[in-house]
């Protein structure tokens, strides 16, 4: 017996076996979820393929999300093979390299801030859009934000005012898709070392910052991310939505790093 038992959960954004969406999905298989996945490219769909089979998933679909046909075709093969979806979590972030080097006031460009923007905010809120027909009352929608949305930090650039619109998506879409019994809510989690952080310049000294300063001392894990993901799309946290849970080891709540 899971908590997730009989939820059908659709997860987009694994790249590999390192993605947070991979911790998402392996502790949502464990609490007792039925998943479906995305793969971005054909050179990721074996990659994905073989994650699904791990979970005993052959639900397996094409999805890059600056395309509205082929988010719409996700739904439409969900709802040929469930009719329905519980659980939709949105794993997906991106901005051109050349944006995540420098200062912000450096690499920010028109272009840069436009595809960060559509491809890490705005695709949220199309799946939330595409899947609400499938989705009915103790359905739940999450995303992955980072701590860049309400401080700046170092090399993460236009990514900060990206994830800031992706956090206020979280309320926006909480506050339409509420009275529905949809819960939508996003995890603000700490570095982790996946393919997507390695196209942040100096991502090894993030982590050890992380690991001398964080109240716990250690970075997370994206197995650590996924059992939270987990609850917070269960009905044990029915009464939750609009929120951005940290899962960071506690650093967001530091002020000044201890003085020694
Ligand atoms: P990852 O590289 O494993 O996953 C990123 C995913 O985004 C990949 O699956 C990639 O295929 C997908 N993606 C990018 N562009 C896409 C597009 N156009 N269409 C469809 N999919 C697309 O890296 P990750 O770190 O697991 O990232 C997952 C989420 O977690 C991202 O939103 C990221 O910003 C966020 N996050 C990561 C960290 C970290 O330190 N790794 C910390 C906080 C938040």
């Amino acid at each position: 017996m899971g908590f997730l038992d009989g939820k059908k959960a659709l997860i987009v954004g694994v790249a590999s076996n390192r993605s947070i969406a991979w911790g998402v999905a392996e502790a949502m298989h464990a609490q007792g979820a039925e998943l479906a996945f995305t793969y971005q490219t054909e050179k990721l769909k074996s990659r994905v393929d073989k994650i699904a089979e791990a979970t005993g998933s052959n639900l397996v679909l094409e999805c890059d999300v600056e395309h509205d046909e082929h988010i719409d075709r996700v739904f439409d093969q969900l709802s040929d093979a469930w009719g329905r979806v519980d659980i939709i979590i949105h794993a997906v972030g991106f901005a051109p390299r050349d944006q995540l080097q420098g200062t912000f006031a450096e690499a920010v460009t028109r272009e840069g801030f436009r595809i960060a923007h559509d491809i890490s905010a705005y695709s949220f809120a199309a799946l939330a859009k595409a899947g609400r027909p499938l989705m009915g009352a103790d359905s739940s929608l999450l995303t992955l934000s980072y701590l860049g949305a309400v401080r700046a930090m170092p090399y993460y650039n236009v990514m900060g005012p990206a994830k800031a619109s992706l956090e206020a998506c979280v309320r926006y879409l909480a506050q339409s898709l509420g009275p529905d019994g949809i819960r939508v809510n996003g995890i603000s989690a700490g570095p982790i070392k996946t393919l997507a952080a390695a196209g942040i310049s100096n991502f090894r000294k993030m982590l050890d910052h992380v690991e001398t300063r964080a109240p716990l001392r250690r970075t997370i894990t994206a197995r650590e991310v996924g059992d939270v993901a987990a609850f917070l799309c269960s009905d044990l946290a029915r009464g939750v939505t609009g929120e951005i849970t940290y899962v960071d080891s506690g650093y967001n709540i530091l002020g000044m790093a201890e003085l020694s």
